[in-house]
């Protein structure tokens, strides 16, 4: 997101007035500070001060007169206050379509008060309006009526360059193609002309006339079967290598990045689109631009043998092009739509899928068909209203240019009578004005299924554009670490203007074990998920080993964490495959040995196929505990240095739990651990417990420093014994 809007001259010349710099910040706020709705009104940041433009009225602070902005969320937008004498005074106010961006000005303001000129704040949220129209923008990054087909074209293009060579011998037998179908009508002329108009013409002339129309016909077929190999072999090909860059993306892309899109959304995109590029190769491209290739030619003949009838004929091709150029950027709305309801589709049926369990534990098989026939005929509808729209369309486009078929026939049967034209020759024009409809006809498909082509090569390109949130800086490190783990201020949030942690500060030793508590929501897994850097924290630092963990290597880095969550996934493949999955050289002995730690061996040996029985979807189905057991030697395996237990134990049973526990135990000797557990008894092996609270580490010690300090922590352990002390009784 650009968080340095332009100002107009006007603005930025009373903004110089007043504190002589140009704004390192401006963004757009649509409240008054009263709480009105405005319009061209920026707040923003300069090296010496904070502004707000209000309409045209400027209100600027110097910061070295104020102590701190601040960005409050509230339920209908972000109030922003500045701190001045140790009171709050409210200073700019926008809606939620705004606070993204204001809450990162305001984060890079106060970087620039505490004097940190040099660094940027970076919004990495996508827009969620066109900067030009302000229209919302809905699943892509460019907004379908401002974008031009232009630029995705280029995009086509550039795909057809690294395919050159396979479209040069479309081109040449597109040519073929044209010449041979162009000769069999002068070939009719020359037979009726010299044989059947004279005629001096025997059974014989039609004999070889015959044989030689029929050798015609059978070289075409030969040219377009070749033609349609080579289109179907480049269409196989640019979809074989789009979906590749896709792929490659999506594992390139942080977690951030695919949380902020649907599953189904991105398999309709790298499915759907890409076999639409394909189809467009394989049956557009080849057919249509074939038909370019027959109406330049048809064109160039026509002019040639008589330019007054062909004048005559084209005269009605201007009104056609201006005819479908009105409706160019109708169809690709049209389209755009079509995807966007497609993906809602997709994302329905992916849902349901992986939630069929509990569709069917609570019984809403019926709620689900209702939703999904909801969206399908949402689908439909749109579909519907696009084909009457082309239905009334293309036959108008066809009956304009029909017409000049009949004004041919009428005037070159005059010139025939006159003699200045042969039988033949009116049968060749006539025959050539006919078939100019085919190509006429394809040119006026054709923007369809360019825009339909693009449209998808926007959605692909839309994917492939994205930048990855986190990063690898130049010169990442790659280095076995050892486990210190230090939090330094650390402020995060999922969306930039809701922190989740605000200021956690953590000191963490190698092989120390940490348990994370706290009530629901209350940011546990953020705070692990920024140590596996899933995400990058917005504002201070996590170093390990004294070393910031955006300067790692993340494949490096990552290699060296091993995380069993409470609810392990298990890769289609077999249960040797899933343990070897952290590390792919391992051996079989060494397999052996980490699923023995990891009390998995037994039930392993017990299975059909022991280590080669069938897992994950549709395979041999596994108790939650053994599931967790795989986890645990697939993380043995690993070696980690940087151990992650996220409620590792809280769905199984009690004799699970023991074995489970046991091989924990086993796992996270020697290894730094973050655990998250709700039963807090689970913890009290921890060397200290956080208390993770209004965004913070509210608590931290050991359970008996806890306990004594009768806190937070102490009162979730009364809670919790209470809890045990009903259930037991009942
Ligand atoms: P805990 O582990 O303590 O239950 P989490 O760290 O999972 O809490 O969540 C903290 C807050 O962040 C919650 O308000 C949750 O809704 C929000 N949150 C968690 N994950 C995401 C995400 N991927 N995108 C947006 N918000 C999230």
């Amino acid at each position: 997101m650009e968080l340095n809007l332009p100002l107009d001259s006007k603005k930025l010349n009373k903004l110089k007035e007043v504190c002589s710099d140009t704004p390192i910040y401006c963004f757009p706020v649509d409240l008054t500070k009263g709480g009105l709705f405005t319009t061209d009104s920026f707040v923003g940041a300069t090296k010496s001060g904070i502004f707000l433009f209000e309409n045209e009225e400027l209100n600027y602070h110097p910061f070295d007169k104020i102590e701190k902005i601040i960005n409050r969320v509230q339920t209908n937008g972000t109030l922003i206050t500045v701190k001045i004498n140790g009171e709050e005074y409210p200073f700019a106010r926008c809606s939620m379509r705004y606070a993204s961006g204001v809450a990162s000005v305001v984060r890079g303001a106060n970087l620039l008060l505490k004097g940190e000129v040099e660094r940027r704040i970076q919004n990495n949220d996508k827009e969620k309006h066109c900067p030009k129209c302000g229209r919302i923008l809905r699943g892509t990054a460019v907004c379908p009526k401002c974008n031009k087909t232009g630029g995705n074209l280029k995009r086509f293009f550039d795909i057809c360059r690294e395919n050159k060579l396979m479209l040069m011998v479309i081109i040449f037998f597109m040519l073929l193609d044209t010449a041979v179908g162009v000769s069999k009508e002068y070939i009719l002329r020359i037979f009726v002309d010299n044989h059947l108009a004279t005629g001096t013409g025997t059974v014989g002339d039609v004999l070889v006339f015959f044989a030689i129309y029929f050798g015609v016909i059978l070289i075409g077929l030969v040219i377009y079967f070749c033609k349609a190999y080579f289109s179907g072999k480049l269409g196989v090909n640019v979809v074989y290598k789009l979906r590749k860059k896709l792929s490659v993306k999506l594992q390139e892309l942080s977690l951030s990045n695919i949380d902020s899109r649907n599953t189904g959304e991105l398999v309709e995109r790298i499915m759907g689109d890409t076999t639409r590029v394909s189809d467009f190769l394989n049956r557009s491209f080849a057919h249509s631009f074939n038909q370019v290739f027959y109406f330049i030619t048809l064109i160039t003949i026509m002019l040639i043998m008589n330019w007054k009838l062909a004048l005559i004929s084209f005269s009605f091709v201007p009104f056609m092009v201006i005819f479908t150029k009105t409706f160019w950027p109708k169809i690709h709305r049209i389209f755009s739509n079509l995807r966007r309801k497609m993906d809602v589709i997709q994302n329905k049926l992916q849902d349901v899928l992986s939630g069929i369990r509990i569709v069917k534990t609570y019984g809403k098989e019926k709620t689900e068909i209702e939703q999904f026939r909801s969206a399908n005929e949402n689908y439909a509808e749109t579909n519907y209203k696009n084909e009457k729209f082309f239905a009334i369309f293309y036959p108008i486009v066809s009956l304009v240019f029909s017409f000049g078929t009949y004004f041919i026939i009428y005037a070159g049967g005059l010139n025939v009578l006159q003699g200045q034209m042969t039988p033949g020759e009116l049968m060749q024009f006539v025959a050539y004005t006919s078939m100019l409809l085919g190509p006429i006809h394809s040119m006026t498909f054709l923007p369809r299924d360019i825009i339909n082509m693009s449209t998808s090569l926007e959605r692909i390109y839309d994917v492939l554009g994205e930048k990855p949130k986190v990063l690898q800086r130049e010169n990442a490190i790659s280095r076995e670490i050892t486990g210190d783990v230090q939090f330094k201020d650390v402020v995060f949030g999922y969306s930039s203007h809701e922190p989740v942690l605000d200021g956690v500060t953590l000191d963490v030793k190698a092989g120390e074990m940490i348990g994370l508590v706290g009530s629901s929501g209350a940011g546990k897994s953020t705070l692990i998920n920024l140590v596996m850097r899933l995400y990058d924290v917005d504002e201070g630092s996590i170093c390990i080993d004294g070393v910031d963990i955006r300067d790692y290597n993340t494949e490096s880095y990552h290699s060296q964490i091993g995380v069993v969550l409470q609810e392990t996934f298990l890769f289609a493949g077999s249960v040797l495959q899933n343990i070897r999955f952290s590390n792919p050289n391992a051996t079989m002995s060494e397999i052996i040995m980490a699923a023995k730690v990891a009390n998995a061996h037994d039930f392993i040996c017990r299975l059909p196929d022991g280590y080669n029985t069938y897992v994950g979807e549709k395979g041999h189905s596994l108790s939650g505990g053994e599931k967790q057991r795989i986890a645990i030697a697939r993380a043995i395996l690993n070696n980690p240095k940087i151990l992650i237990l996220d409620e590792a134990t809280s769905a199984l049973d009690t004799e699970s739990e023991y074995l489970v526990q046991q091989a924990l135990e086993r796992l996270r000797h020697n290894r730094t651990t973050f655990a998250i557990a709700h039963r807090l008894s689970t913890l009290r092996c921890a060397d200290r417990i956080a208390v993770v609270d209004d965004h913070k580490i509210a608590e931290i010690g050991s359970h008996n420093e806890l306990l004594k300090k009768k806190g937070i922590y102490y009162n979730l352990v009364m809670a919790q014994l209470q809890m045990n002390k009903t259930a037991d009784k009942s």
